[in-house]
């Protein structure tokens, strides 16, 4: 690892003017499992890293019925798969979150970080997609909130412009009569990045599907909404077989994957359908139940 000069900021506002005045030569420290490992291999080498751990307020989960669910950018991804209401309600990013590591890796990994890092294979990537996620940046110059579907731009990119630090995650509230389920194809069974993620969530009216969202991670570039299977659940009643398997099509024709040393990328279009069965299926389940 190379030497690098260390940050400890008490503010957004400092930890964005530092990160703005370095630019390029600076990164953000949130739990280090993706930093510190791509430091020592040297495939990442900023001349100044800058920690979030000391700034309050950048950790925490809080809900309101009226406003809903708020993950602050430094929770851990233990505490996301260990919250009663985040399993209850938005199941699926306690399953993305459980999903990253091992549960020393997960005591460490931050919600923040693994989106930060915008690995198209990021476990929490899709459960977000799914659950609507509005993701709030902070910098010196004050706060924006954008989507998450408007987020990424390519393997390791976002739209954060220099100097911007995500601050948190806001998700609005899940119904009783909703539900969601993300599901990872991996070769081992822990400690495996996802060759294929699906997350799937809907909400339920009068028996009917309504506000179905499919997110694929792993298969493309960024992680991405499969709108046309989305389209096929949400028009057809009641959700048959042959609708989820019309979807599970729609969706493996939506993905981009590529072939790589751990499979081929039609292997991989054949999981994003089976997942996404799935994932769509007990989503329904979840809602009825
Ligand atoms: C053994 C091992 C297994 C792993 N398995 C998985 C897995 O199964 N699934 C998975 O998805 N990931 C996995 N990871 C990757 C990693 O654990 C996660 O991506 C984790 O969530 C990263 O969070 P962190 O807090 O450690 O981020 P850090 O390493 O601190 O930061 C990651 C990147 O995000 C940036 N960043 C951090 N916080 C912010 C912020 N608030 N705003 C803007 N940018 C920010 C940093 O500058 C850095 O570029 C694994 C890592 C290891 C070492």
């Amino acid at each position: 690892m190379r030497n690098f000069e260390f940050f400890e900021p008490t503010t957004v506002e400092e930890a964005s003017s530092l990160l703005a005045q370095y630019n390029g030569k600076a990164r953000l420290l949130a739990g280090g499992t993706d930093l510190i490992i791509g430091m020592k291999a040297r495939t990442e080498m900023p001349e100044y890293v800058i920690s979030l751990e000391n700034i309050p307020g950048l950790d925490g989960i809080t809900y309101d019925e009226g406003s809903g669910l708020r993950v602050g950018a430094m929770t851990k991804m233990r505490a996301l798969e260990t919250d009663a209401i985040i399993r209850d309600r938005y199941t699926a990013l306690a399953e993305g979150a459980a999903e990253v590591g091992s549960i020393q890796i997960r005591h460490l990994a931050t919600l923040g970080g693994n989106i930060g890092h915008a690995s198209p294979a990021a476990d929490a990537a899709a459960a977000l997609l799914v659950l609507d996620a509005q993701v709030q940046i902070g910098s010196a110059d004050g706060q924006r909130t954008v989507p998450i579907d408007a987020l990424f731009t390519g393997p390791g990119t976002t739209v954060l412009e220099p100097g911007e630090i995500i601050t948190a995650f806001e998700f609005p509230p899940r119904p009783a009569n909703s539900g969601s389920q993300y599901l990872k194809q991996k070769i081992r069974e822990v400690m495996d990045l996802a060759f294929v993620g699906v997350a799937s969530a809907v909400t339920l009216n009068d028996g009917a599907v309504e506000n179905t969202r499919i997110g694929l991670a792993a298969v493309a570039p960024t992680p991405i909404r499969a709108t046309e299977a989305e389209g096929i659940i949400n028009r057809y009643h009641p959700v048959t077989k042959e609708i989820l398997e019309q979807a599970a099509e729609a969706a493996s024709a939506q993905s981009r994957p590529i072939s790589d040393l751990r499979c081929s990328a039609e292997y991989r279009r054949q999981i994003v359908g089976v997942l996404t069965r799935r994932t769509v299926q007990t989503a329904i389940n979840r809602a009825q139940s």
